[in-house]
């Protein structure tokens, strides 16, 4: 029996290996940007490197065989580095969407209690290191703060991987920040030789809002109701503008909408319904007045910064965006008669778990006919119904729902999109990229094999296949010409 069991790991690992796989949305970018060396401690060099401390840079440093159990991470932690450069390579990824994501000032006045809290907090030496890059910039500079953070690691990373690769049989992939498809070609040509890709990806086009546009959630609430904002020619340059210089830099896609209206689309509520609560902690009015207005769609910027995405060859993310919004995009894509270029990277099916941020079937199905991809998310609050614990048995239940109302483009349209190190809980069994062969242990079960008819070649497509494709032929990455 033992032996038998040996047997099988051997062979869902060795095939998880081999196979592509791409994350389309994961946040390494993150724990770069709080957590390296040292979190807002670098004003006292001696506290820099306490090793108390959590260190995204130290955690990169771990052996890629020594792998931590899942009983080391907890909730939502910020701080445990789910996407560590040595657990991306044990968990055999080869192209990693990695984003930025700046955190929205409503939502920090929602955690912290009030405007004043926050700029009490912003001032606070102790955090100072976080808030200068990160919090008191615009959106667009503190996004740019965040790229430069996952650079600077990936680059002490590969100096401590050659060197350790001179002296040590653990051979360590290197990492690269990865900007066009070209370049992405040129290193699956590699094989096995080549390093981990991180792509640089953007989550909310609140991102794109400079000195000009601000930052007051409530104004663009107001836009989005009154249209008023096709006026201010002004904050649409600036919106255009480092539109194209994201694409310049290598943005793969921007995932639109985030926590709060944006100047260019609203959001679903961020978390399941019962997390309504857990946001409103302190209670903050405004924050509380804004969130989760579904009769918001896009502004009239969002629809000519989508026009002009699909003309930059870029990719569209329509996770978090209200279902009003999601609709708007397909049809811009529609008239543009666009293929590849709308993708949802990390959500659930609506038939299974009926909350506005997962896609309804019809939505499925438009994408897969427009060639692009929804990558399904690993968080058991959004792929199965409130109260269930079944972990990862219902990711696989999702993949099967969303390819069987893809329809005829069912095998094509699926995608993994883990959100790891998002702040987000993801099921025991897969508690860091590590875990992720136990997924295409799941793929290669039984019933699936049997009764949904999975090849080896369906599990290859949904691992990266399908991801790759999209990447292939929907980021042209032409801004980039590195
Ligand atoms: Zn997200």
């Amino acid at each position: 029996m033992a032996s038998n069991d040996e047997h099988e790991s051997r062979d869902w690992e060795s095939f998880h290996q081999k196979a592509f796989f791409v994350d389309m949305h994961a946040h390494p970018t993150m724990p770069a940007s709080y957590f390296s060396p040292v979190p807002f401690l670098s004003f006292f060099p001696p506290l820099k490197y306490l090793p108390f401390f959590p260190s995204f840079r130290r955690a990169n440093q771990r052996d890629p065989d020594d792998l931590p159990s899942s009983r080391s991470y907890r909730g939502t932690s910020l701080s445990e580095f789910r996407t560590a450069f040595p657990l991306l390579q044990a968990g055999g990824a080869d192209v990693v969407l990695t984003n930025a994501v700046v955190p929205e000032v409503s939502f920090l006045r929602a955690i912290l209690g009030g405007r004043w809290n926050v700029r009490f907090v912003a001032r606070l030496p102790l955090i100072n290191r976080i808030s200068s890059r990160y919090i008191n910039p615009s959106y667009f500079d503190s996004t740019l703060n965040m790229m430069t953070a996952i650079e600077t690691e990936v680059a002490e990373y590969n100096r401590f991987a050659e060197e350790m690769n001179r002296t040590s049989t653990t051979k360590r992939r290197l990492v690269e920040i990865v900007r066009s498809f070209r370049r992405l070609q040129e290193i699956r040509d590699m094989g096995g030789e080549g390093p981990i890709a991180l792509i640089h990806a953007v989550e909310g086009a609140h991102s794109l809002q400079g000195d000009r546009a601000g930052k007051r959630a409530a104004k663009y609430q107001k836009y989005h109701l009154t249209a008023q904002l096709q006026a201010d020619d002004e904050i649409k340059q600036e919106v255009m503008a480092n539109l194209r210089q994201f694409c310049a830099m290598g943005v793969a896609y921007i995932t639109v909408a985030h926590f709060y209206p944006n100047v260019v689309a609203a959001p679903c509520f961020p978390y399941p319904d019962y997390a309504m609560n857990y946001i409103d902690i302190l209670g903050d009015p405004e924050g509380e007045q804004i969130h989760h207005d579904l009769a918001l769609g896009l502004t009239p910027i969002g629809v000519e910064v989508i026009k002009e995405m699909f003309r930059l060859g870029m990719l569209v993310d329509v996770s978090h965006s209200t279902p009003r919004a999601r609709a708007s995009i397909y049809a811009i894509a529609d008239e543009m008669n666009v293929d590849y270029q709308v993708i949802a990277t990390h959500v659930g099916a609506y038939s299974i778990n009926p909350s506005p941020y997962n896609l309804e079937d019809w939505e499925i199905e438009w994408i897969a006919q427009r060639k692009g991809i929804v990558g399904v998310i690993l968080m058991p609050y959004w792929t199965q119904p409130q109260g269930r614990v079944l972990g990862i048995d219902f990711i696989s239940r999702t993949i099967e729902h969303i390819r069987s109302v893809g329809g005829v483009n069912g095998d094509d349209v699926i995608a993994i999109g883990t959100d790891l190190d998002g702040a987000t809980d993801p099921p025991d069994e897969l508690a860091h990229f590590g875990q992720m062969p136990r997924l295409t242990e799941r793929l290669m079960a039984e019933n699936l094999r049997k009764e949904y008819k999975y090849s080896d070649e369906l599990i290859e497509k949904i691992l990266g296949g399908n991801a790759w494709r999209v990447l292939e032929n929907g980021w042209r990455g032409n801004c980039a010409p590195d």
